[in-house]
């Protein structure tokens, strides 16, 4: 998409404005009164260049001229370049999109490095077929090249040789071959962010199957992943040591897949009694923590679609923060306001740490009822967390709109990573 300057309207695509200059076009209204308009009243720039291209795209225009306003012009433009974004990849007939955006008025407008936000939304919206743990390899071998970061590709035989029972035991369902991804950003900080994500390329719940509604859209339980990528390709030069994990595997049924009431040993040595089948993302999250754990990080932040529970408390637009420190928390929370990505922070309540205690093993993956799943769900990441400081994103209810990938979080956590000292 081309961004532009002029003084005049030309009136060959939407006319964009917003609440604060519908007295300026009103003035001029003549030369132009059979052009569509888009008027905005809110308060968001991101949100007013978003809308208008929506809204071209609909009216099938490859021209957006934004009327000037008091609005910020990158952010106009941040959120219209992430609205012109389809996924149309397997269309024979590719939609319309907005080639165009001029600003009337004078001006420059930053442009900011939106391909892992891109990246993120193609590999959610790939489906399982075509987006395998195999997929997620090769695309973190690119970034590796690209951005000359250090690469580990755990195999499952080396997963094996590790221990790392808790993903193998997801993994062992599927004919695809398990991985733990490990992408390192070296600089000489004594600080060291470990951003994990969780890649469940296609959950079917295993044994505790999902009924039909249910797995429509599962090809997006590896967006906590998607996203880890799509940080690392825009990652540029943070000045903390940032380093990425990616457990990723297939959920699925077969002879060989997890009964429930399986017990397992996980990385850390805690063995767990799985009793639904469908708490799989906590598993192959605990033997990535555990891992970063053990390479000493100091921080960890982790992005998961991991509970139902996180779109019934928060709906579709926010997503839910647990933390087991106030600071990184807080710092979080100010960076999502910034890139209008809503984060709301829910308490790790320990009262329900009981309900995670497990008759024959250490700790069971799912409590005997359903209420404050969100909660309980990052009580079991906790376990293995200990006393690291860490925030847990459960992006489950964010993670798709409509069906569509929106790689939420990767700007947040950039802007996490790139104030960080
Ligand atoms: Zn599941």
């Amino acid at each position: 998409m081309k961004i532009s300057f002029s003084t005049k309207i030309t009136a060959k695509g939407l006319i964009a404005v917003s609440a604060d200059s519908p007295g300026k076009v009103n003035l001029k209204r003549k030369s132009f009164k059979d052009a569509p308009l888009f008027i905005y009243k809110e308060k968001s720039a991101k949100e007013f260049g978003s809308l208008a291209i929506a809204e071209a795209k609909k009216l099938k225009l490859n021209l957006v001229e934004f009327v000037e306003s008091k609005f910020d012009k990158d952010l106009i433009a941040e959120g219209a370049l992430l609205s012109n974004y389809s996924f149309d990849k397997f269309l024979s007939k590719k939609p319309s999109k907005v080639q165009t955006i001029t600003f009337i008025g004078k001006g420059k407008v930053k442009k900011r490095d939106l391909s892992g936000v891109f990246l993120a939304r193609d590999l959610g919206n790939l489906p399982a077929n075509h987006c395998t743990p195999k997929t997620l390899v090769d695309t973190a071998k690119e970034i590796a090249k690209e951005n000359k970061l250090k690469i580990t590709v755990y195999t499952k035989r080396e997963l094996e040789k590790l221990g790392a029972g808790a993903l193998l035991a997801v993994a062992q369902g599927s004919e695809l071959e398990p991985y733990l991804i490990k992408l390192e950003y070296k600089t000489n900080s004594k600080r060291n962010v470990a951003i994990i994500g969780k890649g469940i390329t296609y959950d079917t719940g295993g044994y505790s199957l999902k009924p039909p509604g249910s797995m429509d859209g599962m090809k997006h339980d590896m967006s906590g992943a998607a996203v880890v990528l799509g940080v690392m390709k825009s990652l540029g030069k943070p000045k903390v040591n940032v380093t990425a994990y990616i457990p990723t595997c297939e959920n699925m049924v077969s002879g060989k897949a997890t009964r429930v009431g399986d017990v397992v040993k996980s990385l850390s040595g805690k063995t767990i009694e799985i009793l639904n089948t469908d708490a799989e993302g906590r598993l192959i999250l605990a033997d990535a923590i555990t891992l970063a754990k053990r390479d000493k990080v100091t921080e960890i932040i982790d992005l998961a679609t991991l509970t139902g529970g996180a779109l019934v408390a928060l709906g579709t637009t926010c997503a839910a923060l647990l933390s087991n420190n106030d600071e990184m928390a807080e710092k979080l929370l100010s960076k999502s306001k910034k890139t209008e990505e809503m984060l709301w922070r829910l308490p790790l309540l320990s009262v329900h740490k009981k309900d995670l205690k497990s008759k024959i093993a250490d700790i069971k993956n799912i409590p005997g009822h359903r209420w404050a799943q969100t909660i309980i769900a990052a009580l079991f990441l906790e376990e293995f967390v200990e006393k690291t400081p860490w925030v847990h994103l459960d992006i489950a209810g964010v993670a798709d709109k409509d069906g569509e990938s929106t790689g939420f979080g990767v700007r947040t956590v950039l802007e996490y990573l790139s104030t960080e000292q």
